[in-house]
């Protein structure tokens, strides 16, 4: 491994400076799982490395004081060095974030999720990423620090191609806001990899569902759903088509054109670790099992509640 130096700043505005000075060529360190394989084998080499972890805020996960003003219920912000066991084991994202518990969850093993840490993962930008399909669905936004100053990129934004991201010179990732989830939301996460732990994904999917009331007086419901694809792409995907369907139809006729839809709207590609027709089709098996999975678990809240409280959902369990 070629030397480098190591700096923990200690505070932002020194890690920006640090991080902007071109000739060092310098990159952000957080558990290093991504980044010292990297440098190991020689696929970058930075003459400077710089451990944000120590940074104010990184490692908090907190309720938002600067949420919106009209927002009724504070937002939940992650710090950028939070590491997944962190994050899968904070009661506020064990209540409202499901989701993203079964992402965090899903990433290797229990000792690499020791050290592998939010920020790493979605400023990586793999497009297997595990964390982002679940923050595509739950609308996260990245909060990120540079010369400018503080600015929010939609998460979808922020991945912008494989290995690349929306940050610019000097910027880097402070931490994921993540809104207050919408009432009885349900969101189921699935992952195919080589292996049945510890493996980057062929496919995954999340799949993510709620129901709004247009208005208080009203007796229908409008169901929402968004399902968001990795490793299928440049980038994660939102599988627009097959929600839009879903909506409209969650019959097991409809779940099944809305599978397809999913199916349809992945780009994966062919590579040592499996083909394109194969990732395409599971891609269609696993958002198949995620809506039925979360159609159960809707019929399951559903019983549980009293009468009127929950409306089910139209069409009913596939
Ligand atoms: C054996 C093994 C198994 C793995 N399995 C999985 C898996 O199942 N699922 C999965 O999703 N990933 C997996 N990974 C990849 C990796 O563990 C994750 O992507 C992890 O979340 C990266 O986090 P980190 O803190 O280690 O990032 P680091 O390695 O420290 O950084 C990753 C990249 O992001 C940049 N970076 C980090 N933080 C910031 C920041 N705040 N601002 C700007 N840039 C930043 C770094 O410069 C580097 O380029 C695996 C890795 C290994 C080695």
């Amino acid at each position: 491994m070629q030397p480098f130096d190591y700096i923990a700043p200690q505070d932002h505005a020194e890690a920006s400076a640090l991080l902007a000075d071109g000739d060092a060529a310098a990159r952000a360190f957080m558990g290093g799982t991504d980044l010292l394989i990297r440098l190991r084998s020689g696929l970058i080499q930075p003459r400077r490395v710089v451990d944000l972890k120590a940074l104010p805020g990184l490692r908090e996960i907190r309720l938002s004081d600067s949420s919106p003003p009209a927002a009724p219920v504070a937002w939940l912000v992650i710090g950028a060095a939070c590491t997944m066991n962190q994050v899968a084991a904070h009661p506020l994202v064990r209540r409202d974030y499901s989701l993203l518990v079964q992402a965090c969850n899903a990433v290797a093993s229990y000792q690499l999720r020791n050290r592998a840490t939010i920020g790493g993962n979605c400023c990586n930008a793999s497009p297997a990423a595990d964390t982002a399909p679940a923050l595509y669905c739950l609308d996260a936004m990245a909060e990120v620090y540079g010369p400018g100053g503080r600015r929010r990129i939609p998460i979808a934004d922020f991945f912008v191609g494989p290995g690349q991201t929306a940050l610019r010179k000097g910027e880097f990732l402070t931490a994921i806001h993540l809104p207050p989830p919408p009432a009885g939301a349900i969101g189921v996460f699935n992952k195919l990899g080589r292996t049945k732990v510890g493996d980057i994904a062929l496919v995954s999917v999340a799949v993510y569902c709620w129901m709004e009331r247009p208005d208080r007086s009203s007796e229908t419901c409008q169901v929402c759903w968004r399902i968001a694809l990795g490793a299928v792409g440049p980038t994660p995907l939102r599988a627009r088509e097959a929600e839009d369907a879903l909506a409209a139809d969650s019959s097991t006729a409809g779940t099944k054109r809305a599978a397809e839809l999913a199916a349809a709207a992945a780009r994966p590609i062919d590579d040592h670790r499996a083909s394109a027709a194969y990732r395409r089709d599971m891609v269609r098996v696993l958002t198949r099992r995620g809506i039925e999975t979360v159609l159960m678990l809707r019929a399951g809240s559903d019983a549980r509640s009293p009468a009127g409280d929950q409306p089910s959902l139209p069409g009913g369990p596939a």
